[in-house]
């Protein structure tokens, strides 16, 4: 046969796949050998088969050369285990204070129940690489250190600052990112996945924000992106519209003109802190839709909001 009589039709099965593969080349090579620190959201794990295409995603970016290292939440998980238990909790300026009892429960949901679930997932996912998943928390080989997180709010009588205790909570002084270092550049294709826990030089067991774990861990392996995945498609304006790109001063306007609220600002505040330390570009997108990471990574269409300088 005269090979020249074959018509190309790349948009047969089989043929767009590669065409797929073939243009996502000059990302996979920008990828390369890159950390991306990704924050999966409490709110964002959900159904058991979105978690599951998460960990499966994962995979492929590992396989793909990626460095993932994985830091996830889990508040409406210990707010479920909290009610199923009958630990009654405090409640300051709307925000849950983590008393002896809660830090218990948040302790055996974050470590031990979720932490174990997505590790396991990825190990699941990625069997026949031989892709793991490996669960640590901060407590493990010395990786965050904290102390007490101090808040402050403005009395609106008296206008005067009082600090508010939200018990049990903490904010990363130091991390020591040696062991996920050397997980991510072993030979053997590990995937670190950590639970915001940490631990104060007196020993005590903190809770700690996981938008901000995610934010100091990247800064401590000198990440090149950092992925928060949400509930929502990332950063929305007044009229409720995605915001597609934020620069550090939008960003800070953002927080100050209180278009955004409640757990967004931790996210933006850990953006902007990541971005001052050296991560190129943080991305918030909607981790509840299939694929999200890899559009984001391997095709020019941005998902969510990208924060940069
Ligand atoms: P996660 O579990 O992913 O950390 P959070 O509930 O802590 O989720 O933070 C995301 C939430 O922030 C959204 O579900 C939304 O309710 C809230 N939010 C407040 N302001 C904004 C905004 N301007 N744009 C998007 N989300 C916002
Ligand atoms: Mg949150």
């Amino acid at each position: 046969m005269d090979l020249t009589d074959v018509k190309d039709d790349l948009e047969a099965p089989g043929w767009a796949t590669a065409r797929t593969l073939a243009e996502a080349l000059p990302f996979i090579q920008e990828h390369d050998r890159q950390t991306v620190v990704i924050k999966y959201g409490g709110h964002a794990m959900g159904e058991e088969h979105v978690a599951r295409q998460f960990a499966a995603d994962a995979v492929l970016l590992k396989l793909l050369g990626v460095r993932p290292v994985v830091v996830h939440g889990g508040g409406p998980q210990i707010s479920r285990m909290l009610d199923r238990a009958g630990v009654k909790s405090t409640f300051v300026d709307g925000l849950r204070v983590t008393d002896a009892p809660t830090m218990e429960v948040a302790e055996m949901v974050l470590s031990g129940a979720i932490n174990k679930e997505i590790a396991s997932w990825i190990t699941q996912a990625g069997a026949t690489a031989d892709v793991r998943g490996v669960g640590l928390s901060g407590k493990d080989a010395g990786l965050i250190t904290v102390e007490k997180a101090t808040r402050t709010r403005i009395d609106p009588d008296s206008r005067i600052e009082a600090v508010i205790d939200l018990g049990f909570v903490g904010e990363p002084t130091k991390v020591d990112p040696k062991l996920i270092s050397s997980l991510i550049t072993s030979d053997d294709d590990y995937i670190p996945v950590i639970a915001p826990i940490g631990v104060a030089e007196d020993g005590q067991t903190y809770n700690i924000n996981a938008d901000t774990v995610a934010g100091a861990v990247a800064g401590a392996l000198k990440a090149k992106r950092m992925l928060l995945l949400t509930d929502v498609p990332g950063v929305l304006d007044a009229k409720g519209e995605l915001v597609r790109q934020l620069s550090l001063e939008q960003a800070a306007a953002a927080i100050r003109e209180g278009v955004v609220t409640g757990g967004m600002i931790p996210k933006l505040e850990t953006a902007m802190a990541a971005v001052k330390a050296g991560v190129e570009a943080v991305v918030i997108l909607d981790g509840r839709r299939t694929h999200a990471m890899l559009v984001e990574l391997f095709t020019d269409h941005g998902a969510g909001t990208l924060v940069c300088r």
